[in-house]
């Protein structure tokens, strides 16, 4: 079994497999951990009362993976050759072959591209309202973006920020008009139409935001404790295109459950799920993807 990915979907996978007594690689990336990487308090995952920091979270994860003595190779898959069995992953020069693939590469959020917006990761800076909102009960929030993902972060924080404001680059929103209407006619959100977030203020953690208008060229600076950037999320899929089918977006297009259209390749999170994209739901998909994946080749055997 090759697992690919390291985010909880890929790791709850891996202690299903080898408890299931599988032999099983994870390739897990150079940069390991998934999103939850770039998070501090994590305190919607059941288990942990106080909350616990996301790298933290997932250290627990691999270490639960390698007690069941999963391997893991700490690269990027570069390649896959789904078209003969056993499967082949490569990983640069080196190949790997499984009689089962579980795909689990995540979606990575898309970000401005702002030095100030790395360094306040995690500090006020979110990618993610149903995680992080609670973080700014009855504070100011700015929320980034014009499509459903950013109306229903506008929405959610409405109902638990002081304001909320939606900066978006254009004077028209991307986003449906069900979700239109009910942002615009939500008297906690307003809207900055025209304009780009340029620097997010802080030291140790947000305190405004410095926004140009793109018509006029002028800038302002608005106060607030909280930035949400809602721009989209790119699926981590590259590397299979003509290998598996995608939708038009790149994600993993799923048949049935966790089956993909190529026998025996399942897939789980946040890399087919671009809809709940919670810890918690790709842990649960990871173990889904598992338990199909192992019923699959015990129906070989
Ligand atoms: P999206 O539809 O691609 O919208 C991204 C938004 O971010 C656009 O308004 C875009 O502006 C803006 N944007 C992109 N790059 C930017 C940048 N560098 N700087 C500033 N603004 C930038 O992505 P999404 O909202 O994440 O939604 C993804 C998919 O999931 C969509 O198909 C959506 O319908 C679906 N979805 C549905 C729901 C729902 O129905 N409840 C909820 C969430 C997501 P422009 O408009 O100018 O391009």
């Amino acid at each position: 079994m090759i697992i690919l990915g390291s985010g909880p979907a890929a790791l709850t996978a891996a202690v299903y497999t080898t408890r299931g007594n599988m032999e099983t690689l994870v390739i897990a990336g150079a940069q390991y951990g998934g999103q939850l990487m770039l998070t501090t308090d994590v305190e919607n995952y059941p288990g942990f009362p106080q909350g616990i920091q996301g790298p933290e979270l997932m250290d627990l994860m691999i270490k639960q993976a390698e007690r069941f003595d999963a391997e893991f190779i700490y690269d990027d898959a570069t390649s896959v050759d789904f078209k003969s069995r056993p499967f082949t992953v490569s990983v640069g020069e080196d190949e790997y072959q499984a009689r089962a693939v579980v795909i689990a590469t995540g979606a990575s959020a898309k970000w401005l591209g702002l030095e100030s917006e790395e360094r306040l990761r995690g500090r006020g800076v979110s990618s993610c309202a149903t995680c992080d909102g609670h973080f700014f009960k009855d504070m100011d929030v700015l929320v980034v973006g014009g499509g459903d993902a950013a109306m229903e972060e506008a929405l959610f924080l409405s109902r638990l920020c002081k304001s909320v404001r939606v900066v978006h680059r254009r004077d028209e929103l991307r986003a449906s008009k069900i979700m239109q209407k009910r942002a615009l006619d939500n008297p906690k959100i307003d809207f900055i139409w025209d304009s780009i977030v340029v620097e997010i203020l802080g030291e140790e953690k947000v305190r405004g935001a410095r926004i140009r208008n793109v018509k006029t060229g002028e800038e302002s600076e608005l106060e607030c404790e909280g930035v949400f950037i809602a721009i989209g999320h790119t699926p981590n899929t590259k590397f299979l295109e003509g290998q598996i089918e995608l939708d038009k977006k790149g994600y993993v297009k799923v048949e049935d459950s966790t089956k993909t259209n190529v026998e025996g390749v399942f897939v789980g999170g946040d890399v087919h799920d671009y809809r709940y994209r919670q810890a918690v739901t790709a842990a649960a998909f990871g173990c889904m993807a598992a338990m199909d994946a192992e019923k699959w080749l015990e129906g070989q055997a």
